[in-house]
């Protein structure tokens, strides 16, 4: 019997590993068959505090698991299949095996959206990001390209401006989807311009990314632009579906409860379950950054160690 299963292995994961260990809890982490998160398709890593030289996003992630690991979690790499929230204490079946523990703990993260294309993947931290805060800083004085048109995508654009010499939006529509005072932002700035009514179809490079096809919808007018970046903003995925009755948005984000009226809204970081928590992505579609999801997971184990303290 664990004292809390927590159920993914990124910063917040990882994060709420080390309080609930430190706390004394029996921990176990379900850290899936690629541990470690996001953060291990990134290259280098200069906005998480504490690494002045900053550190690569791999690297960041051993150190998480190793110091997880040094105060005894139970790590194990392998998928979470199901789980029984009915009641606690909950049962949870992952690698075939089933485990239960008292609490749980949901961070799970959420995927970024790719544009599925076949050069996509070997490019990524080459030339693609979906980060402009952890990335933007690499294409100082180059040429970049951000895909979309929600307001992630004119974040990412806004916060390339200062760094990159030019930035063109390519949107598959004529008009934003993004909130208008975002849209206009991106419109009025000298850096941006914008290209309407394209998809981008194909990503050029060996090594590094050096440009796009683009065509617009429907139609077969490839064109070429050269590019030294591309940032792909068209939406993240949280994954949240293998939770049987955990309340969700209407875009799939976990819901946490802090005022009275289901769930457990005493507690911070609880869910609609009484013992069943959240932290990280899974729940953050605001600010998704390394250091706010690492402060999801202490925040939900401090409050599983409140929790036990007063029903166990
Ligand atoms: P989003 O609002 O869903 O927008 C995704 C954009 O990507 C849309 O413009 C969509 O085009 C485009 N797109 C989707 N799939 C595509 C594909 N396969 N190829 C090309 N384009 C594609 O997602 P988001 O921008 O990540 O925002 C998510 C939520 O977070 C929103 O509620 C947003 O307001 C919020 N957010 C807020 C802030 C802020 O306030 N500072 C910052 C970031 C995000 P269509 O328009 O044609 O569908």
């Amino acid at each position: 019997m664990y004292d809390v299963i927590i159920i993914g292995s990124g910063p917040a994961g990882l994060t709420a590993a080390i309080y609930a260990t430190r706390a004394n809890l029996k921990t176990l982490v379900v850290a899936g068959a690629n541990w470690g998160g996001q953060l291990m398709l990134t290259t280098l890593v200069e906005n998480y505090p504490g690494f002045p030289e900053g550190i690569q996003g791999p690297d960041l992630m051993l150190n998480f698991r190793k110091q997880a690991e040094h105060f005894k979690a139970d790590i194990i790499d392998v998928p979470f299949e199901n789980g029984d929230f009915t009641r606690s204490p909950f049962t949870i079946t992952a690698g075939g095996k089933e485990y239960q523990g008292k609490t749980v703990i949901l961070a799970s993260g959420a995927d970024t959206m790719w544009l599925g294309l076949p050069n996509e993947q070997r490019l990524i931290g080459h030339g693609i990001s979906s980060c402009a805060p952890c990335d933007a800083f690499f294409f100082k004085n180059k040429k970049v390209v951000v895909v979309g048109g929600g307001d992630s995508a004119m974040e990412e654009a806004l916060v390339l401006t200062k760094f990159a010499s030019a930035i063109t939006v390519v949107h598959r529509r004529d008009a934003f989807r993004a909130s208008k005072i975002m849209a206009d932002r991106v419109l009025a700035h000298p850096k941006i311009s914008v290209i309407w009514n394209s998809e981008v179809v194909d990503i050029l490079g060996e090594n590094n990314v050096t440009g796009v096809k683009l065509r617009s919808p429907g139609k077969n007018d490839i064109r070429e632009i050269p590019t030294d970046g591309i940032f792909v903003a068209i939406g993240h995925i949280p994954n949240s579906k293998a939770f049987p009755g955990i309340d969700v948005d209407e875009k799939g984000y976990i819901k946490k409860y802090t005022k009275p009226g289901p769930g457990i809204w005493k507690y911070k970081m609880a869910t609609n379950i009484d013992g069943v928590f959240v932290a990280g992505d899974v729940y953050d579609h605001q600010y998704k950054q390394a250091v706010t999801a690492a402060a999801y997971g202490c925040m939900a184990a401090l409050e599983v160690e409140r929790w036990l303290e007063e029903k166990d």
